[in-house]
Protein backbone atom coordinates (compact mmCIF):
# COMPACT_ATOMS: atom_id res chain seq x y z
CA UNK A 1 0.00 0.00 0.00
CA UNK A 2 1.38 3.65 -0.81
CA UNK A 3 1.35 6.09 2.00
CA UNK A 4 -1.69 7.94 0.77
CA UNK A 5 -3.89 4.12 0.71
CA UNK A 6 -2.75 4.28 4.29
CA UNK A 7 -3.85 7.90 4.92
CA UNK A 8 -7.69 6.87 3.13
CA UNK A 9 -7.34 3.43 5.02
CA UNK A 10 -6.78 5.07 8.46
CA UNK A 11 -8.99 7.52 7.58
CA UNK A 12 -12.07 5.53 7.13
CA UNK A 13 -11.53 3.74 9.87
CA UNK A 14 -11.28 7.00 12.14
CA UNK A 15 -14.33 8.18 10.91
CA UNK A 16 -16.17 5.66 9.67
CA UNK A 17 -14.89 2.75 12.16
CA UNK A 18 -14.83 0.63 8.43
CA UNK A 19 -11.97 -1.38 7.80
CA UNK A 20 -12.57 -1.54 4.31
CA UNK A 21 -14.17 0.32 1.24
CA UNK A 22 -17.02 -0.83 -0.49
CA UNK A 23 -17.16 -1.57 -4.29
CA UNK A 24 -15.04 1.97 -6.13
CA UNK A 25 -15.48 4.01 -2.76
CA UNK A 26 -12.09 3.98 -2.69
CA UNK A 27 -10.65 4.83 -6.48
CA UNK A 28 -13.73 7.69 -6.23
CA UNK A 29 -12.56 9.36 -2.92
CA UNK A 30 -8.97 8.83 -4.82
CA UNK A 31 -10.36 11.05 -7.79
CA UNK A 32 -12.09 13.75 -5.67
CA UNK A 33 -9.06 14.55 -3.52
CA UNK A 34 -7.12 14.69 -7.18
CA UNK A 35 -9.90 17.76 -7.17
CA UNK A 36 -11.25 16.24 -10.44
CA UNK A 37 -15.05 16.26 -11.82
CA UNK A 38 -16.62 13.08 -10.59
CA UNK A 39 -19.51 11.14 -11.61
CA UNK A 40 -20.83 8.31 -9.38
CA UNK A 41 -23.53 5.45 -10.68
CA UNK A 42 -24.12 3.10 -7.66
CA UNK A 43 -27.44 1.53 -6.52
CA UNK A 44 -29.23 2.16 -3.56
CA UNK A 45 -27.36 0.86 -0.64
CA UNK A 46 -23.86 0.90 -2.60
CA UNK A 47 -22.42 3.63 -0.07
CA UNK A 48 -22.13 6.78 -1.79
CA UNK A 49 -22.65 9.15 0.92
CA UNK A 50 -19.14 8.18 2.31
CA UNK A 51 -17.89 8.76 -1.53
CA UNK A 52 -18.02 12.48 -0.79
CA UNK A 53 -18.12 12.40 2.99
CA UNK A 54 -14.62 11.28 3.62
CA UNK A 55 -13.25 13.54 1.10
CA UNK A 56 -14.63 16.40 2.86
CA UNK A 57 -13.30 15.30 5.88
CA UNK A 58 -9.83 14.84 4.65
CA UNK A 59 -9.85 18.15 2.85
CA UNK A 60 -9.00 21.81 3.71
CA UNK A 61 -12.53 23.66 3.30
CA UNK A 62 -16.10 23.25 3.15
CA UNK A 63 -17.57 20.63 0.74
CA UNK A 64 -20.95 22.14 -0.31
CA UNK A 65 -23.37 18.83 -0.80
CA UNK A 66 -27.05 19.45 -2.53
CA UNK A 67 -29.33 17.27 -1.79
CA UNK A 68 -33.61 17.29 -2.47
CA UNK A 69 -34.90 15.95 0.97
CA UNK A 70 -34.33 17.89 4.33
CA UNK A 71 -34.98 14.44 6.21
CA UNK A 72 -31.85 12.99 4.30
CA UNK A 73 -29.40 16.25 5.08
CA UNK A 74 -30.65 15.87 8.43
CA UNK A 75 -30.24 12.11 8.93
CA UNK A 76 -26.48 12.50 7.53
CA UNK A 77 -25.50 15.37 9.72
CA UNK A 78 -26.67 13.55 12.78
CA UNK A 79 -24.30 10.59 11.43
CA UNK A 80 -21.21 12.90 10.61
CA UNK A 81 -21.65 14.46 13.91
CA UNK A 82 -21.67 11.01 15.90
CA UNK A 83 -17.96 10.43 13.99
CA UNK A 84 -16.33 13.91 15.66
CA UNK A 85 -16.20 15.86 18.73
CA UNK A 86 -16.79 18.77 16.94
CA UNK A 87 -20.72 19.81 16.59
CA UNK A 88 -19.84 22.16 13.79
CA UNK A 89 -18.29 19.46 11.62
CA UNK A 90 -21.68 19.28 9.56
CA UNK A 91 -24.42 21.73 9.18
CA UNK A 92 -27.49 22.40 7.06
CA UNK A 93 -28.62 25.37 5.65
CA UNK A 94 -32.03 25.63 5.28
CA UNK A 95 -34.63 28.06 5.68
CA UNK A 96 -36.33 27.04 8.65
CA UNK A 97 -32.76 28.31 10.39
CA UNK A 98 -33.67 31.16 12.93
CA UNK A 99 -30.82 34.04 12.19
CA UNK A 100 -28.94 33.28 15.53
CA UNK A 101 -28.39 29.69 13.64
CA UNK A 102 -27.19 31.29 10.47
CA UNK A 103 -24.21 33.25 12.37
CA UNK A 104 -23.04 29.91 13.85
CA UNK A 105 -22.98 27.74 10.43
CA UNK A 106 -21.16 30.57 9.35
CA UNK A 107 -18.90 31.25 11.79
CA UNK A 108 -18.15 27.40 11.81
CA UNK A 109 -17.64 27.63 7.85
CA UNK A 110 -15.45 30.38 8.27
CA UNK A 111 -13.16 29.31 11.15
CA UNK A 112 -12.95 25.97 8.77
CA UNK A 113 -14.80 23.72 11.53
CA UNK A 114 -17.60 23.02 8.78
CA UNK A 115 -16.19 20.28 6.58
CA UNK A 116 -19.75 19.29 4.94
CA UNK A 117 -22.30 21.80 4.65
CA UNK A 118 -25.74 20.17 3.21
CA UNK A 119 -27.95 22.88 0.97
CA UNK A 120 -31.49 22.05 -0.70
CA UNK A 121 -30.63 23.22 -4.65
CA UNK A 122 -33.60 26.61 -3.97
CA UNK A 123 -30.94 27.57 -0.87
CA UNK A 124 -28.22 27.84 -3.10
CA UNK A 125 -30.01 30.51 -5.10
CA UNK A 126 -30.47 32.88 -2.35
CA UNK A 127 -28.32 36.05 -3.11
CA UNK A 128 -27.52 36.24 0.69
CA UNK A 129 -26.01 32.68 0.70
CA UNK A 130 -24.55 32.68 -3.07
CA UNK A 131 -22.38 35.97 -1.27
CA UNK A 132 -21.17 34.55 1.62
CA UNK A 133 -19.84 31.05 -0.01
CA UNK A 134 -17.97 33.13 -2.75
CA UNK A 135 -16.07 34.66 0.40
CA UNK A 136 -15.19 31.33 1.60
CA UNK A 137 -12.74 28.27 0.79
CA UNK A 138 -15.11 25.38 -1.16
CA UNK A 139 -13.60 21.75 -1.51
CA UNK A 140 -15.81 20.36 -3.62
CA UNK A 141 -19.73 20.31 -4.70
CA UNK A 142 -21.50 17.05 -4.15
CA UNK A 143 -24.74 16.84 -6.02
CA UNK A 144 -26.37 13.78 -4.38
CA UNK A 145 -29.61 12.08 -6.48
CA UNK A 146 -28.10 13.99 -9.44
CA UNK A 147 -30.94 12.27 -11.47
CA UNK A 148 -33.20 15.28 -9.81
CA UNK A 149 -31.77 17.22 -12.78
CA UNK A 150 -33.09 14.80 -15.67
CA UNK A 151 -36.77 14.80 -16.93
CA UNK A 152 -36.43 11.53 -17.72
CA UNK A 153 -35.89 10.35 -13.81
CA UNK A 154 -38.11 9.71 -11.22
CA UNK A 155 -38.09 12.66 -9.25
CA UNK A 156 -37.09 15.56 -11.67
CA UNK A 157 -37.07 18.69 -9.79
CA UNK A 158 -36.64 22.08 -12.00
CA UNK A 159 -34.55 23.48 -9.30
CA UNK A 160 -31.42 21.26 -10.25
CA UNK A 161 -31.32 22.68 -13.18
CA UNK A 162 -29.82 25.99 -12.13
CA UNK A 163 -26.92 24.47 -10.21
CA UNK A 164 -24.22 24.41 -12.54
CA UNK A 165 -24.73 28.36 -12.84
CA UNK A 166 -25.13 28.84 -9.40
CA UNK A 167 -22.26 26.87 -8.93
CA UNK A 168 -20.26 28.68 -11.48
CA UNK A 169 -20.85 31.84 -9.45
CA UNK A 170 -19.11 30.44 -6.78
CA UNK A 171 -15.80 29.79 -8.19
CA UNK A 172 -15.88 28.04 -11.92
CA UNK A 173 -12.95 25.56 -10.90
CA UNK A 174 -14.51 23.97 -7.88
CA UNK A 175 -14.56 20.30 -8.54
CA UNK A 176 -18.27 18.73 -9.32
CA UNK A 177 -19.38 15.26 -7.92
CA UNK A 178 -22.49 13.86 -9.35
CA UNK A 179 -23.99 10.77 -7.76
CA UNK A 180 -26.84 8.80 -8.68
CA UNK A 181 -28.72 5.06 -8.48
CA UNK A 182 -30.41 5.87 -11.48
CA UNK A 183 -28.38 3.83 -14.01
CA UNK A 184 -30.29 4.59 -17.23
CA UNK A 185 -27.99 5.86 -20.04
CA UNK A 186 -30.54 8.58 -20.66
CA UNK A 187 -30.74 10.11 -17.53
CA UNK A 188 -27.19 10.23 -17.24
CA UNK A 189 -26.54 11.96 -20.36
CA UNK A 190 -28.47 14.28 -18.98
CA UNK A 191 -26.74 15.00 -15.74
CA UNK A 192 -23.40 15.21 -17.16
CA UNK A 193 -24.56 17.38 -19.82
CA UNK A 194 -25.89 19.75 -17.11
CA UNK A 195 -23.53 20.00 -14.52
CA UNK A 196 -21.18 20.38 -17.29
CA UNK A 197 -18.58 17.90 -16.21
CA UNK A 198 -18.61 16.16 -19.81
CA UNK A 199 -14.76 15.70 -18.51
CA UNK A 200 -15.28 13.48 -15.46
CA UNK A 201 -13.89 10.39 -14.31
CA UNK A 202 -17.10 7.99 -14.47
CA UNK A 203 -17.37 5.22 -12.05
CA UNK A 204 -20.62 2.89 -12.38
CA UNK A 205 -20.73 -0.20 -10.43
CA UNK A 206 -23.39 -2.98 -11.54
CA UNK A 207 -26.68 -2.83 -11.06
CA UNK A 208 -27.01 -6.79 -10.66
CA UNK A 209 -28.26 -8.53 -8.27
CA UNK A 210 -27.40 -11.83 -8.71
CA UNK A 211 -29.70 -13.44 -5.41
CA UNK A 212 -32.86 -11.90 -6.86
CA UNK A 213 -35.11 -14.45 -8.93
CA UNK A 214 -37.82 -12.27 -11.16
CA UNK A 215 -41.27 -13.41 -12.41
CA UNK A 216 -43.76 -12.44 -14.08
CA UNK A 217 -47.32 -13.71 -13.67
CA UNK A 218 -50.56 -12.98 -15.77
CA UNK A 219 -52.99 -10.61 -13.39
CA UNK A 220 -56.07 -12.62 -13.33
CA UNK A 221 -59.52 -12.39 -11.25
CA UNK A 222 -58.04 -15.13 -8.81
CA UNK A 223 -54.68 -12.46 -7.88
CA UNK A 224 -55.79 -12.63 -4.02
CA UNK A 225 -55.86 -16.63 -4.07
CA UNK A 226 -52.57 -16.78 -5.95
CA UNK A 227 -50.74 -13.93 -3.47
CA UNK A 228 -52.57 -16.07 -0.75
CA UNK A 229 -51.34 -19.36 -1.65
CA UNK A 230 -47.66 -17.60 -2.41
CA UNK A 231 -47.49 -16.04 1.20
CA UNK A 232 -48.79 -19.22 2.30
CA UNK A 233 -46.14 -21.49 0.53
CA UNK A 234 -43.66 -18.66 2.02
CA UNK A 235 -44.74 -18.71 5.22
CA UNK A 236 -42.46 -17.53 8.12
CA UNK A 237 -40.93 -15.95 5.76
CA UNK A 238 -40.68 -11.51 5.50
CA UNK A 239 -42.21 -9.89 1.91
CA UNK A 240 -43.49 -6.80 0.87
CA UNK A 241 -46.75 -6.48 -1.09
CA UNK A 242 -47.25 -3.74 -3.30
CA UNK A 243 -50.34 -2.06 -4.38
CA UNK A 244 -51.09 1.05 -6.41
CA UNK A 245 -53.83 2.79 -4.46
CA UNK A 246 -54.28 2.84 -0.44
CA UNK A 247 -57.69 1.31 -0.66
CA UNK A 248 -56.32 -1.98 -2.28
CA UNK A 249 -53.02 -2.26 0.43
CA UNK A 250 -55.98 -1.91 3.10
CA UNK A 251 -58.66 -4.60 1.13
CA UNK A 252 -55.47 -7.20 0.35
CA UNK A 253 -54.30 -6.91 3.81
CA UNK A 254 -57.23 -7.72 5.54
CA UNK A 255 -58.13 -10.56 2.66
CA UNK A 256 -54.20 -11.71 3.58
CA UNK A 257 -55.70 -11.39 7.58
CA UNK A 258 -58.55 -13.14 7.63
CA UNK A 259 -56.78 -15.66 5.73
CA UNK A 260 -54.74 -16.51 8.61
CA UNK A 261 -51.58 -14.92 6.62
CA UNK A 262 -50.11 -12.00 9.46
CA UNK A 263 -49.84 -9.18 7.41
CA UNK A 264 -49.94 -4.90 7.91
CA UNK A 265 -50.95 -1.92 5.88
CA UNK A 266 -48.64 0.59 4.83
CA UNK A 267 -49.43 3.77 3.03
CA UNK A 268 -48.79 7.77 3.60
CA UNK A 269 -52.89 8.11 4.28
CA UNK A 270 -51.67 6.64 7.91
CA UNK A 271 -50.50 9.22 10.55
CA UNK A 272 -46.90 8.97 11.47
CA UNK A 273 -48.01 7.30 14.99
CA UNK A 274 -49.54 4.35 12.65
CA UNK A 275 -47.31 4.08 9.83
CA UNK A 276 -44.45 3.86 12.63
CA UNK A 277 -46.39 0.96 14.57
CA UNK A 278 -46.89 -1.13 11.52
CA UNK A 279 -43.25 -0.53 10.33
CA UNK A 280 -41.58 -1.27 13.55
CA UNK A 281 -44.05 -4.74 13.49
CA UNK A 282 -42.88 -5.66 10.24
CA UNK A 283 -38.77 -4.75 10.96
CA UNK A 284 -39.63 -6.63 14.63
CA UNK A 285 -41.05 -9.82 12.87
CA UNK A 286 -44.28 -9.68 14.63
CA UNK A 287 -45.71 -9.80 11.05
CA UNK A 288 -44.57 -11.25 7.94
CA UNK A 289 -46.20 -9.27 5.89
CA UNK A 290 -46.37 -5.53 4.78
CA UNK A 291 -48.79 -4.55 1.79
CA UNK A 292 -48.03 -1.02 1.10
CA UNK A 293 -47.79 1.65 -1.20
CA UNK A 294 -44.61 3.25 -2.63
CA UNK A 295 -44.72 4.96 0.13
CA UNK A 296 -42.80 2.11 2.44
CA UNK A 297 -39.54 1.41 1.59
CA UNK A 298 -37.41 4.86 1.59
CA UNK A 299 -34.57 4.12 4.25
CA UNK A 300 -36.25 0.62 5.78
CA UNK A 301 -33.83 -1.13 5.67
CA UNK A 302 -34.43 -4.46 6.40
CA UNK A 303 -32.04 -7.08 5.26
CA UNK A 304 -33.86 -10.46 5.27
CA UNK A 305 -36.85 -9.33 3.12
CA UNK A 306 -37.41 -12.83 1.25
CA UNK A 307 -40.02 -11.88 -1.40
CA UNK A 308 -41.42 -8.55 -3.32
CA UNK A 309 -44.41 -9.23 -5.01
CA UNK A 310 -46.30 -6.31 -6.91
CA UNK A 311 -50.11 -6.61 -6.98
CA UNK A 312 -50.40 -4.14 -9.99
CA UNK A 313 -47.12 -3.36 -12.38
CA UNK A 314 -45.31 -0.08 -11.11
CA UNK A 315 -45.10 2.64 -13.55
CA UNK A 316 -41.46 2.11 -14.74
CA UNK A 317 -38.39 0.02 -14.85
CA UNK A 318 -36.35 1.61 -12.56
CA UNK A 319 -39.39 1.97 -9.80
CA UNK A 320 -39.44 -1.92 -10.21
CA UNK A 321 -35.61 -2.32 -10.01
CA UNK A 322 -35.79 -0.41 -6.42
CA UNK A 323 -38.82 -1.95 -5.19
CA UNK A 324 -37.57 -5.28 -6.02
CA UNK A 325 -34.16 -4.11 -4.58
CA UNK A 326 -35.37 -4.43 -1.45
CA UNK A 327 -35.40 -7.93 -1.08
CA UNK A 328 -32.47 -10.15 -0.43
CA UNK A 329 -30.00 -7.61 1.25
CA UNK A 330 -28.56 -9.89 2.88
CA UNK A 331 -27.06 -11.80 -0.23
CA UNK A 332 -29.82 -14.36 0.21
CA UNK A 333 -32.49 -15.77 -1.68
CA UNK A 334 -34.94 -12.91 -3.32
CA UNK A 335 -38.16 -13.85 -5.00
CA UNK A 336 -39.67 -10.63 -7.15
CA UNK A 337 -43.21 -11.43 -8.19
CA UNK A 338 -44.81 -9.19 -10.37
CA UNK A 339 -48.52 -9.89 -11.35
CA UNK A 340 -49.54 -8.21 -15.12
CA UNK A 341 -52.17 -7.25 -17.02
CA UNK A 342 -52.66 -4.84 -19.94
CA UNK A 343 -55.65 -3.15 -18.29
CA UNK A 344 -53.33 -2.03 -15.22
CA UNK A 345 -51.53 -0.22 -18.36
CA UNK A 346 -54.09 1.45 -19.34
CA UNK A 347 -54.76 2.48 -16.15
CA UNK A 348 -51.70 4.09 -15.56
CA UNK A 349 -51.74 5.58 -18.52
CA UNK A 350 -54.99 6.90 -17.62
CA UNK A 351 -53.64 8.65 -14.45
CA UNK A 352 -50.81 10.56 -16.79
CA UNK A 353 -53.83 11.92 -19.29
CA UNK A 354 -54.00 14.87 -17.01
CA UNK A 355 -50.41 16.15 -17.13
CA UNK A 356 -48.68 18.13 -19.44
CA UNK A 357 -47.73 16.87 -22.76
CA UNK A 358 -43.81 16.76 -22.27
CA UNK A 359 -44.63 14.71 -19.03
CA UNK A 360 -46.81 12.19 -20.41
CA UNK A 361 -44.51 11.13 -23.56
CA UNK A 362 -42.07 10.40 -20.91
CA UNK A 363 -44.43 8.63 -18.89
CA UNK A 364 -45.75 6.65 -21.16
CA UNK A 365 -42.28 6.11 -23.16
CA UNK A 366 -41.31 4.57 -19.46
CA UNK A 367 -44.74 2.56 -19.17
CA UNK A 368 -44.08 0.81 -22.90
CA UNK A 369 -40.66 -0.42 -21.45
CA UNK A 370 -42.70 -1.60 -18.53
CA UNK A 371 -44.94 -3.48 -20.75
CA UNK A 372 -41.61 -4.92 -22.88
CA UNK A 373 -40.12 -6.41 -19.74
CA UNK A 374 -43.38 -8.19 -18.75
CA UNK A 375 -43.93 -9.32 -22.11
CA UNK A 376 -40.57 -10.59 -22.86
CA UNK A 377 -39.18 -14.36 -23.62
CA UNK A 378 -35.75 -13.25 -22.26
CA UNK A 379 -34.09 -13.84 -19.18
CA UNK A 380 -35.59 -10.66 -17.64
CA UNK A 381 -32.03 -10.60 -15.62
CA UNK A 382 -30.73 -9.16 -18.81
CA UNK A 383 -33.59 -7.17 -19.94
CA UNK A 384 -33.36 -5.42 -16.40
CA UNK A 385 -29.45 -4.74 -17.36
CA UNK A 386 -29.59 -3.90 -20.80
CA UNK A 387 -32.25 -1.34 -19.83
CA UNK A 388 -29.63 -0.12 -17.36
CA UNK A 389 -26.53 0.46 -20.07
CA UNK A 390 -25.15 -2.99 -18.97
CA UNK A 391 -24.57 -6.20 -20.58
CA UNK A 392 -25.33 -9.25 -18.84
CA UNK A 393 -23.03 -11.97 -19.73
CA UNK A 394 -23.61 -15.18 -18.00
CA UNK A 395 -20.46 -16.46 -18.42
CA UNK A 396 -20.57 -18.74 -15.07
CA UNK A 397 -23.88 -19.59 -15.58
CA UNK A 398 -24.79 -18.02 -12.00
CA UNK A 399 -27.92 -16.12 -13.31
CA UNK A 400 -29.03 -19.51 -15.08
CA UNK A 401 -32.87 -19.90 -14.00
CA UNK A 402 -32.72 -17.06 -11.70
CA UNK A 403 -35.70 -16.02 -13.22
CA UNK A 404 -39.21 -17.36 -14.59
CA UNK A 405 -37.98 -17.04 -18.30
CA UNK A 406 -34.95 -19.01 -18.21
CA UNK A 407 -36.31 -21.73 -15.98
CA UNK A 408 -39.00 -22.19 -17.99
CA UNK A 409 -38.07 -20.97 -22.13
CA UNK A 410 -41.03 -20.36 -24.08
CA UNK A 411 -41.06 -18.51 -27.11
CA UNK A 412 -41.59 -14.84 -27.82
CA UNK A 413 -45.29 -15.75 -28.59
CA UNK A 414 -45.99 -18.07 -25.91
CA UNK A 415 -44.55 -15.34 -23.50
CA UNK A 416 -46.78 -12.66 -24.66
CA UNK A 417 -49.91 -15.09 -24.80
CA UNK A 418 -49.95 -16.26 -21.57
CA UNK A 419 -49.89 -12.72 -19.77
CA UNK A 420 -52.59 -11.25 -22.08
CA UNK A 421 -54.83 -14.40 -22.05
P1 LIG B 1 -26.41 5.10 -1.04
O1 LIG B 1 -26.45 6.58 -0.83
O2 LIG B 1 -25.51 4.68 -2.15
O3 LIG B 1 -27.77 4.51 -1.19
P2 LIG B 1 -25.42 5.06 1.64
O4 LIG B 1 -24.37 6.07 1.47
O5 LIG B 1 -26.67 5.49 2.32
O6 LIG B 1 -25.80 4.40 0.25
O7 LIG B 1 -24.78 3.80 2.38
C1 LIG B 1 -25.50 2.63 2.62
C2 LIG B 1 -24.97 1.91 3.84
O8 LIG B 1 -23.68 1.40 3.60
C3 LIG B 1 -24.84 2.81 5.05
O9 LIG B 1 -25.42 2.15 6.14
C4 LIG B 1 -23.35 2.98 5.23
O10 LIG B 1 -23.00 3.17 6.57
C5 LIG B 1 -22.82 1.67 4.71
N1 LIG B 1 -21.44 1.76 4.23
C6 LIG B 1 -20.93 2.69 3.38
N2 LIG B 1 -19.63 2.47 3.14
C7 LIG B 1 -19.29 1.38 3.85
C8 LIG B 1 -18.06 0.64 4.04
N3 LIG B 1 -16.93 1.00 3.42
N4 LIG B 1 -18.09 -0.43 4.85
C9 LIG B 1 -19.24 -0.80 5.46
N5 LIG B 1 -20.41 -0.16 5.33
C10 LIG B 1 -20.45 0.92 4.55
MG1 LIG C 1 -27.70 8.19 -0.93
Amino acid sequence: MSLSEIDLHSSLKKYFGFSQFKGLQESVITSILEGKNCFVVMPTGGGKSLCYQLPALMQEGTAIVVSPLIALMKNQVDAIRGVSSEHGIAHVLNSSLTKTEIKQVKSDITSGVTKLLYVAPESLTKDEYVEFLQSVKISFVAVDEAHCISEWGHDFRPEYRNLKSIISRLDDTIPIIGLTATATPKVQEDIIKNLGITDADLFKASFNRPNLFYEVRPKTQNIEADIIRFVKQNSGKSGVIYCLSRKKVEELAQVLQVNGVSAVPYHAGFDTKTRSKYQDMFLMEDVDVVVATIAFGMGIDKPDVRFVIHHDIPKSIESYYQETGRAGRDGGEGHCLAFYSYKDIEKLEKFMSGKPVAEQEIGNALLQEMVAYAETSMSRRKFILHYFGEEFDDVNGDGALMDDNTKNPKDKEEAKDDLVK
